[in-house]
């Protein structure tokens, strides 16, 4: 399924048999105390899209979290007038910074790192991805990362990279999907049902969610200079208001 189309709704996943019998799991069971969390986000919005819910759970416990985003999310408005590259890297950038305050992160506390990779070519620049991981993922850390079957090149890139670099450190791998939900069918036998655990939102967590990808601008309005949908369109953001995040274990 195309990135361009609705994708499959939230009714439609609320009507989903696999999902209703995935199991549930909470946020201290997925980050003990004294655990650390290395969240790797391919774009500026992944780490809200993912596990903004999981994170504004977190936000007391900054100094167990470090952020990298992995590319500056450049490649979103191709042949823009609108947004060219350099515009939407600052951009995007900010957006970010902001949408962590949403989830009530001081961001100058958090360890958040910029890779830089060029946006759509993570797959091309997978050994200095690699590098980056093993500097900054210990043993014992939970590695968040999208899943590896996600559908989208930088995403399964990060993934591939991060399910390594989790296995060489001694690391506890987490996978979460992004763009499945807009592809996959709601008995999908592609997903990983089996690995999959449901880490229930409180009112609040998810509420700091919503606001935090409301702060992602570029991504929900349409490019008035090439006519390009929004990235984000009303059925993805319909979706998040599912109260739990979906992770691969
Ligand atoms: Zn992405």
């Amino acid at each position: 399924m195309p990135f361009g189309v609705p994708g499959t709704s939230l009714k439609a996943w609320q009507g989903s048999h696999a999902l209703s019998q995935v199991p549930g799991i909470s946020v201290e069971q997925l980050l003990p105390a004294g655990a650390r969390l290395v969240v790797a986000a391919p774009h500026p919005d992944d780490e809200v899209l993912a596990c903004g819910g999981l994170l504004a759970s977190l936000a007391s416990r900054v100094a167990d979290i470090t952020l990298i985003s992995v590319t500056d999310g450049d490649g979103s408005h191709p042949g823009s007038a609108q947004w060219p590259p350099a515009r939407l890297r600052d951009e995007r950038r900010r957006e970010s910074t902001r949408a962590l305050t949403r989830l009530g992160f001081d961001t100058r506390r958090l360890a958040w790192r910029h890779l830089a990779l060029p946006d759509g070519k993570v797959r091309d620049h997978a050994q200095a991805l690699r590098e980056h991981l093993l500097h900054e993922v210990r043993e014992g850390d939970r590695l968040l990362a999208t899943w590896r079957g996600d559908g989208h090149c930088d995403h399964e890139a990060l993934g591939e990279v991060a399910a390594e670099v989790a296995q060489v450190r001694g690391a506890v791998l987490v996978e979460a999907p992004v763009w499945a939900w807009h592809w996959a069918h709601p008995e999908d036998p592609r997903l990983p049902w089996s690995r999959a655990r449901k880490l229930w939102l409180g009112t609040q967590a998810l509420e700091r969610k919503h606001w935090a990808i409301g702060e992602h601008a570029t991504q929900l309005a349409g490019d008035t200079s090439t006519g390009a949908p929004p990235v984000l369109n009303s059925t993805t953001l319909e979706r998040l208001l599912q109260p739990f995040e979906l992770v691969f274990l």
